[in-house]
């Protein structure tokens, strides 16, 4: 399905981000892997057992030098952008009144500006090629808000706002631009939850189970697919029915 086309995907050293690497693999894409910190080897392995490329760069996406080297890399690699997956993402959860300053910009630092930069060093390639997708992952507090989660559910939010703007100013030249939201994945990201609240979620849930990687990664590849080129400008939650 993706055969030769060239993806990027930014945070996928672990959980989301290298899901959906493995799944855009699968569909024969080649894979330029954004990893901050951690140790991605088996990923690369697991990658190239898929028969594509890949091309691993160490990068902070809210720095937009390294934002634009990603982009840099998959030019110089493979001569294409044409899907590009912002799921770089972090939290610095607290209550409101004792959230510090510096806690609040670093989500929105990764989380929005993070997106921001790697769309405009995408869109000048995107532009020339006359197509390109770029899927974003949001959250589903993004758009209910969330307790202890005003940075977050802000960063979220703006993304929408980022991911339908992109969508308009970038149609006329075939690029798609939406937005995944997903409810609560079991990642590391989610792991720090105790079982109580786990339960209190599942609850809540009407497929009643939390979500896996592979539930956000399988709309993601739909997304950067073919398959959805009259698509744009959507946010499409996986939530198991959470938000509805
Ligand atoms: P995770 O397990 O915490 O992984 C986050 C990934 O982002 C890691 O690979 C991390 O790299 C990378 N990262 C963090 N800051 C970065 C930066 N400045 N530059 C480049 N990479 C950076 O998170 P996850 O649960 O897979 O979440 C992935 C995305 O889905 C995030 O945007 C998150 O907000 C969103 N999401 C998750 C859930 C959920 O329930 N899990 C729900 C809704 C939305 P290192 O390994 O080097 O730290």
């Amino acid at each position: 399905m993706l055969k030769g086309k060239t993806a990027i995907v930014t945070g996928a050293s672990r959980g989301i981000g290298k899901a959906i690497a493995l799944k855009l693999a699968e569909n024969g894409a080649n894979i330029v892997l954004n990893y901050r910190s951690s140790s991605i080897d088996d990923i690369i392995d697991e990658i190239e057992a898929k028969g594509v490329k890949v091309v691993a760069v160490q990068g902070d996406v809210s720095i937009s030098e390294d934002a634009d080297k990603l982009i840099k890399a998959a030019v110089d690699n493979f001569g294409s952008v044409d899907i590009l997956v912002n799921n770089a993402g972090i939290t610095k959860d607290g209550l409101l009144m004792r959230m510090k300053d510096e806690d609040f910009d670093k989500v929105i630092d990764v989380n929005l500006k993070g997106a921001f930069n790697t769309i405009r060093a995408a869109s000048t390639i995107m532009m020339k090629q006359r197509s390109g997708k770029i899927v974003n992952l949001s959250s589903v507090v993004g758009l209910t808000g969330n307790a202890g989660q005003a940075n977050y559910s802000a960063s979220k939010a703006g993304l929408l706002g980022l991911t339908k703007s992109v969508a308009r100013e970038l149609s006329a030249r075939g690029i798609t631009c939406n937005a995944v939201a997903p409810g609560f994945i079991e990642t590391d990201m989610t792991d720090v939850l105790s079982d109580r609240v786990k339960e209190g979620l599942i609850n809540n849930i009407p497929l009643k189970r939390l979500g896996k990687p592979e539930d956000v990664a399988n709309l993601v590849c739909f997304l950067a697919s073919q398959n959805a080129d009259y698509i744009t400008g959507q946010v499409m939650n996986v939530d198991g029915g959470m938000v509805m």
